[in-house]
């Protein structure tokens, strides 16, 4: 095929994908309800993660030195659990959980690309934002963990196990929303930022998704199990 045939069959198949994409987050904006507050979406979920880090920070007692390993143990099991649950129930369809996929492959990758990760608008945020009860699920979830652990004698643990949980979550929320605001804004200029956003901007390669670049925080668990994206590997 002649060089200027092929340039323009590939420029063909690049405008069909953006105007697809295009559909995509037109659709999705649509979808977002009149009322939808995107500060409220961020500050209730992190103002709820804040007070119980506080509350439970309020509980510790004469803390052993040796309890303080809970911490990096807890945050790494996060890690870990965040790589599965990115790789498993965001790139696959498992039920009863489709909406976490529907929410993500279909929707947030084909909105955000590579070369075009940054929101265009503040309501955007409920394109990148975990939905305000997700957040709020977690933290049901590993309350009542703290409480066992309170009752079994292990005080100190459980709040430390609730503080670290907590403040994975609420990383993961601040992180993600951060890789996705403009280049130019205030925290896109934060140091260490621009590092981890390149790690999830390379996630959002279409090509490197179902394979690569898992964790949206730090990427420890991708340098594990051998899924940081490397060019050569390509
Ligand atoms: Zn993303
Ligand atoms: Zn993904």
């Amino acid at each position: 095929m002649p060089d200027l045939a092929r340039t323009a069959l590939v420029d063909h198949g690049v405008n069909l994908h953006e105007d697809m994409r295009n559909r995509v987050r037109e659709k999705a904006n649509a979808e977002i309800p009149s009322w939808y507050s995107p500060l409220l979406h961020l500050l209730f979920p992190s103002t709820v993660g804040i007070a119980c880090i506080v509350l439970a920070a309020m509980q510790l007692r004469d803390v052993k030195p040796y309890e303080l390993l809970i911490v990096p143990l807890v945050y790494l099991i996060s890690n870990a659990a965040e790589w599965r649950a990115h790789k498993y129930l965001l790139h696959k369809r498992t039920p009863p959980l489709q909406v976490l996929y529907d929410r993500h492959t279909p929707q947030h990758h084909m909105i955000f690309v590579t070369h075009d990760m940054s929101i265009r608008d503040r309501r955007e945020w409920r394109l990148v934002l975990i939905p305000f009860y997700g957040v709020l699920t977690i933290l049901a979830v590993t309350v009542p963990g703290a409480i066992l652990l309170a009752l079994a004698g292990e005080r100190n643990l459980g709040a430390l196990f609730v503080m670290t949980t907590t403040f994975y979550v609420l990383s993961y929320e601040w992180l993600h929303l951060a890789y996705h605001m403009p280049l130019d804004s205030f925290v896109g200029k934060f140091p260490g930022i621009a590092t981890l956003r390149k790690h999830h901007a390379t996630h959002h390669d279409p090509e490197l998704m179902q394979k690569w670049n898992f964790n949206v925080t730090v990427p420890i668990w991708d340098w594990v199990r051998g899924t940081t994206y490397k060019e050569r590997a390509r």
